[in-house]
């Protein structure tokens, strides 16, 4: 979708510090970071938010985008705990319609969050 910031990220049209690039998902690095580890961990394809997902159609990116999380959390030296966060919908906070998973870590959390 031309008119979305992931998307467009996705396709380079955007600049973002990327990290990861794998065959279904992203990574990249928040560009308003909340803790010294935050990156943002996205499928490729336009996915606006959590929520009639089709198993089949949806299995791979799925798997791929939690499996990137703990490979960069390892990577990240966050093996004392990170915090994995996806905000859906406009109670939660959501800014960006593309589904993305908050990376977070390298400090001590507060619980609950905000
Ligand atoms: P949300 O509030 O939708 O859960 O998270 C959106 C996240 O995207 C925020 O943490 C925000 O800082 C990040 N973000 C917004 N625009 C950009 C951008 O242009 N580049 C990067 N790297 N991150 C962005
Ligand atoms: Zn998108």
């Amino acid at each position: 979708m031309t008119d979305c910031l992931f998307c467009r990220i996705v396709s380079g049209e955007i600049e973002a510090d990327i990290v990861h690039e794998g065959a279904e998902v992203i990574a990249f690095r928040d560009i308003n970071p909340q803790a010294p580890t935050h990156i943002q961990i996205i499928p490729r394809r336009h996915v606006p938010k959590v929520g009639g997902f089709v198993a089949e159609q949806d299995s791979a990116w799925l798997v791929e985008l939690f499996s990137t999380a703990a490979d960069l959390a390892r990577a990240e030296g966050l093996e004392a705990g990170f915090r994995l966060v996806i905000n859906n919908g406009p109670l939660a906070g959501q800014s960006v319609h593309h589904v993305h998973l908050h990376l977070l870590g390298g400090r001590q959390l507060g619980w609950p969050p905000g």
